[in-house]
């Protein structure tokens, strides 16, 4: 075990979450051990940000559920404590140990995950050693019981444990891989290297919704070209999405159209913010331009359906990951309606375009398509003008403030894509002018702007 005094390391209570802290002190005051743990502890040593802050103690759940009020008890087979301030929730579990497992020919299996184990054995149950340290609230130390203090100054990402076993127990950790390198630029160690490429065709076994999950945020913190790189270099890829992996390697490889697109979706200035439906039309657009050229050189004078090129070209997409259906309808119709915008908004009928529910993604999707393709932006900036004037026109005046109105609902927090969902055309006569809008429903008008769809549930441990 190697400890880091609190001055030889850069963590500081003050990038600590304060309702963390507040956690933290209070089983420590009650005679418990408390660290943070995890994700958080590697992040804060790197400064970077971290995007939530779980807690490890040697407190049963019972116990934890007696100090907070505030704590719900989840989880069946291993139980995990959720401490929720407002909208937050501090994660916080007790010690335990990695599950045994049982090996057949068909793979290994985690029989028993819900042994109590002691800190060392909670470091040693984790994926890597960089997700292993913790920070001890009552010392201000960085405690290691991995390595993983070296291999975050190497900028080495190592499994725990023989990658061979830690990738066949538990086969989404090799996408888990692909993310922190991508994500953080850290060099994959080569034992872990040579487990992927023999084991990478196990992530057939894992749960489809944990895949979903986990390739979905292959999106996220701007690293989506460096992680797609990855997992076709590891074959992930061709089990997971073997038409793009097939278009990657017949489209020039590393020098595949594609990476322009995943680089410019990193590129854009609201990637934290975008859909997982403009994500996935941004990985499926150069097979779907593909198609397209293929269908035009086919039918010179006839009309293609792009349309139903967006859906042949999803299909796979949608089959294999059994993405939600609004991610799935909002690409098609990104890709459908992407070449409108090409076209001068005073041209035809606008004003009846930015109505669109899918617009606001639209915009963005352009937006990347052209950085991609160094296209020009002025017919562009024209929709976007065109689109705040509309936004402005429907903001509420004061006399509506309070009423029933379209705009109070789009301070509420909703699951965007559920917003998405297609429904029946209604006709009518474009927006009204001025005044509050009378479509119901999210999407009905400019003033609300579709985002994302937060990542899904933060918690990905397979283990429970
Ligand atoms: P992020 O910043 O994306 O949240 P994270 O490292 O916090 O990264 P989480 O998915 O939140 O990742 O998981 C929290 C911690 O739980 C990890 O740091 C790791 O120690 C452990 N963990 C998560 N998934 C696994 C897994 N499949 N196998 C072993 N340990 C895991
Ligand atoms: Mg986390």
């Amino acid at each position: 075990m190697v400890t880091r005094e609190r001055n030889a390391h850069c963590i500081s209570r003050v990038n600590i979450d304060p309702d963390a802290l507040r956690v933290l002190y209070r089983l420590a005051n009650t005679g418990h051990t408390a660290y943070l743990v995890g994700g958080s502890v590697r992040d804060l040593l790197l400064g970077r940000q971290p995007k939530d802050f779980d807690i490890g103690t040697d407190a049963r759940p019972n116990d934890i559920r007696r100090l907070f009020r505030n704590c719900f008890l989840i989880g069946r087979r291993f139980r995990l404590a959720h401490i929720v301030f407002g909208r937050k929730v501090i994660e916080t579990s007790t010690f335990r140990r990695q599950p045994e497992t049982s090996e057949s020919d068909n793979g290994i299996y985690q029989t028993e995950d819900n042994t109590f184990g002691t800190p060392e054995e909670d470091a040693k149950r984790r994926d890597f050693t960089v997700n292993g340290l913790f920070y001890d609230i009552k010392t201000f130390a960085v405690i290691d019981f991995v390595g993983g203090l070296k291999d975050l100054e190497k900028k080495t990402l190592r499994c725990i444990g023989d990658p061979n076993i830690r990738f066949r127990e538990d086969p989404v950790r090799m996408m888990r891989a692909v993310k922190f390198a991508a994500r953080l630029g850290f060099t994959i160690d080569r034992a872990c290297r040579k487990a992927l490429l023999k084991h990478h065709s196990d992530i057939l076994n894992a749960s489809v919704p944990r895949v979903c999950e986990e390739v979905f945020r292959l999106f996220t913190y701007n690293s989506s070209s460096a992680a797609f790189k990855l997992l076709w270099e590891f074959k992930l890829l061709q089990d997971l999405l073997p038409d793009v992996s097939a278009y990657i390697d017949a489209s020039g490889k590393e020098k595949s159209p594609l990476w322009k697109y995943l680089a410019a979706l990193d590129a854009d200035p609201q990637n934290a913010d975008l859909s997982n439906g403009v994500r996935a039309a941004c990985l499926y657009y150069p097979l779907f331009l593909e198609h397209l050229r293929k269908e035009e050189s086919a039918a010179p004078h006839g009309r293609v359906n792009k349309q139903h090129i967006a859906r042949v070209v999803l299909h796979a997409l949608a089959t294999r990951l059994h993405i939600p259906k609004a991610t799935h309808f909002t690409a098609i119709a990104l890709m459908d309606v992407q070449r409108r915008l090409g076209e001068s908004p005073k041209k035809g009928r606008g004003h009846r375009f930015v109505y669109h529910p899918a617009f606001p993604e639209a915009l963005a999707f352009q937006r990347i398509l052209l950085t991609a393709e160094r296209g020009d932006m002025t017919l562009l900036n024209e929709w976007q003008e065109l689109y705040d004037q509309e936004v402005a026109r429907n903001a509420p005046r004061p006399q509506d403030e309070g009423q029933d109105h379209p705009e109070a609902e789009a301070d509420e927090p909703r699951d965007a894509e559920e917003d998405q969902q297609p429904r029946r055309r209604r006709r009518r006569r474009g927006p009204r002018p001025g005044g509050p809008r009378q479509e119901t429903g999210a999407g009905a008008g400019p003033a609300v702007t579709v985002t994302e769809v937060s990542p899904p549930s933060d918690r990905t441990d397979s283990d429970d």
